[in-house]
């Protein structure tokens, strides 16, 4: 049984799974693990860590539900709603509905963070080519996405 201290070490939390980012398959991703920190009955929302290694990165998405970020290890990229930004330890990235976002390893070192989502919510629509195009559009989303 988990008691209510679960230590920390190597960014990896004791009696917490190592869990794959999401189904193989469902979605492009690459190199990134997760670890479901908090998931109470109490609570609506639940507390994620997860982990890209040097080169990785997370599926890009959007969705009504919102996403609460804190980049808790490394430094790499986001792109937020059309925009890039450089990230870094203890930055906060708020994820508004319906926003197309994803984040990147791409400072040749791991990047980790903490996400928090409510527990219901809906699921996450990937691009269509067309929208994937309008994206890319903006010569830096075209160099994050590394095309
Ligand atoms: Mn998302």
């Amino acid at each position: 049984m988990t008691g209510p201290v679960r230590r920390f070490s190597e960014f990896h939390w004791e009696d917490t799974d190592l869990l794959a980012y999401k189904e193989e398959g469902s979605a492009p991703f690459k190199a990134i693990t997760r670890q479901v920190l908090f998931h109470h009955r109490e609570l609506k929302s639940e507390l994620r860590y997860f982990e890209m290694a040097a080169g990785g990165y997370s599926t890009l998405e959007r969705h009504q539900h919102v996403h609460a970020v804190l980049i808790l290890r490394g430094e790499g990229q986001c792109m937020i709603g059309g925009e890039v930004f450089d990230v870094g330890e203890n930055d906060l990235v708020t994820i508004e509905p319906m926003t197309w976002h994803q984040f990147r390893a791409n400072a040749g070192e791991p990047l980790g963070f903490l996400c928090m989502v409510n527990v219901e919510r809906d699921k996450p629509q990937l691009p269509t080519p067309v929208e994937h195009k309008a994206l890319a559009e903006n010569p830096a989303v075209k160099k994050f996405f590394g095309e």
